[in-house]
């Protein structure tokens, strides 16, 4: 899960090996180790890319030198990810030494970005499959098993895989994540994604909701709805021409059980509606959470990354929701030094992140990406050591806010849904409010289980996590 706690970045998860559920009385031929890198949506395909190789006789396992497949699920989205992905493919030249029969696969972003010049740049690998083209894994891995490089990098307009029943890997059992869109029609200038993920479209909403059914019966008391713009989201069923928004689809996830807890990322501040918050209102069970990320606080630089809002729409948006729901949490990303920033447009960003609060925030220094309207058009011309200082900054006043944040909520009592044990102790659990702050807690009854809502009072607080207590025993909720 996102670990939002004021990281320049979530590095906990990145190169996450994954062990997939299997059943355990199935034998398999063959072995695949699937590591992924980058944004959530990443880790959510592969589960998907895990039910495919299941689904054609191929187990998982989380030992590298067991497998007879390694696959990286790779990220393009700063340089630096691209680095850890080339630097993790060298460890693997060992292996394929002693197993010369082993295949190694790079899949996802870069894998869409760089094409067949990753075969030729990276010797070692053997497939390179695009975030598309991953139904056509199987014929790719027996060609590439023949002794041919496989190369599919096709992007599709319609391709949501909805039929595809992922298989739910290093869970939890508690939290999952439902794509319900993919790829991006926004231009962002300094973003790739639109040329490695390709014309964004909707999943229907009907294989969206059955997921989410199934989740609930299986246990989990959790969902989070994935695309890169959710609130874009629009699916038209082509048997009765009837339209499904983003306000819709969220209501008809709310509506499975009010025991099933319902976040969604990402949302564009330009197109978050007030049906959207409206119905989160509405329902209890939609966390009052929402990540909406200003990217920067001036005008000016707004409008060369074309993100089509200026502060004051930002700012109107960022009411609104208060107006509507004074308890949702807001958080953010944000980039330092784009290109041509200058200190003032600097403390234009501090200053929104101030006006607006944030609970959480993602924050990036640039770093150009090759092919992007930033790339093309404006000279990266802002120096790496003005970059990390003021990356810094942003990253000082996060801290500071995420702690005025928590300290606020001292005294309050919150519904919090438990995770699992906390990291430091096995007499206390960990979990979340709605408003996707960490609580931590003593078990205080044995009827507490993950998976269970209970009410809590925050006592204390560091920057990233809230102490508190069970209280209000009796309305203790089952699960
Ligand atoms: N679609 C989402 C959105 O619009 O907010 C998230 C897309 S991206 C996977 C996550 C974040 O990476 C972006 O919001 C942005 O802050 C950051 N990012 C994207 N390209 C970047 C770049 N070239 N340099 C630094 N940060 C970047
Ligand atoms: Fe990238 Fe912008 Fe699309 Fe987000 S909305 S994925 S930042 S182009």
């Amino acid at each position: 899960m996102l670990d939002l706690a004021n990281k320049t970045i979530d590095e906990t998860r990145q190169g996450e090996a994954y062990q997939a559920e299997t059943n355990g009385s199935q034998q398999y031929s063959k072995y695949f180790f699937i590591e992924s890198y980058g944004c959530q949506m990443n880790f959510s395909d592969s589960e998907i890319i895990a039910s495919i190789l299941q689904g054609e006789g191929f187990g998982s396992t989380r030992n590298v030198e067991e497998a007879d497949l390694i696959f990286l699920n790779t990220c393009s989205i700063r340089e630096k990810a691209e680095q850890t992905v080339r630097k993790r493919l060298t460890e693997f030249k060992k292996i394929k030494k002693t197993n010369p029969g082993l295949l190694i696969g790079v899949l996802g972003c870069m894998a869409e970005r760089l094409k067949s010049k990753l075969l030729e740049e990276e010797k070692l690998v053997d497939l390179v499959v695009g975030p598309d083209a991953y139904r056509t894994l199987p014929s790719l891995i027996e060609e590439a098993e023949s002794g041919t490089k496989a190369v599919n990098v096709l992007l599709s307009r319609e391709e949501t895989y909805a039929d595809i029943s992922p298989v739910r890997i290093n869970t939890n059992g508690i939290s999952a994540f439902v794509s319900i869109m993919r790829g991006c029609n926004n231009m962002c200038a300094f973003c790739v994604v639109p040329f490695t993920r390709g014309r964004e479209r909707s999943r229907d909403n009907i294989s969206i909701v059955e997921e989410c059914t199934s989740l609930f019966n299986e246990g989990y008391r959790e969902v989070t709805l994935l695309g890169q713009n959710v609130d874009s989201y629009y699916w038209v069923d082509p048997q009765t021409n009837h339209a499904v928004d983003f306000a819709m689809l969220l209501e008809q996830v709310a509506q499975v059980s009010p025991l099933l807890r319902v976040r969604f990322s990402t949302s564009h501040p330009k197109d978050i509606t007030d049906k959207v918050l409206h119905t989160m209102k509405k329902h209890h069970n939609i966390c009052k959470y929402i990540h909406l990320p200003v990217q920067s606080g001036s005008n000016r630089i707004l409008q060369l990354m074309n993100r089509t809002y200026t502060r004051e729409w930002y700012l109107g948006r960022v009411n609104k929701i208060k107006e509507i729901m004074p308890d949702c949490a807001i958080s953010s990303d944000i980039i330092a030094g784009f290109c041509t920033e200058e200190e003032q447009d600097h403390l234009d960003t501090l200053d929104i992140m101030r006006k607006t609060g944030y609970e959480y925030s993602y924050m990036f220094a640039y770093s150009e990406r090759p092919g992007t309207l930033a790339a093309r058009r404006y000279k990266d011309d802002v120096p790496d050591e003005t970059k990390k200082r003021r990356l810094d900054e942003i990253v000082q006043l996060q801290n500071h806010l995420s702690l005025e944040s928590n300290k606020k909520d001292i005294g309050k009592v919150f519904e919090v849904l438990i995770e699992g044990d906390s990291k430091r102790s096995k007499t206390q659990w960990m979990g979340r409010n709605s408003q996707y702050k960490v609580m931590v807690f003593d078990k205080t009854d044995p009827k507490q289980q993950p998976g269970t809502y209970v009410h809590v009072m925050a006592l204390e607080c560091t920057q990233g996590t809230m102490i508190g207590k069970i209280v209000e025993q009796p309305q203790l909720i089952e699960a």
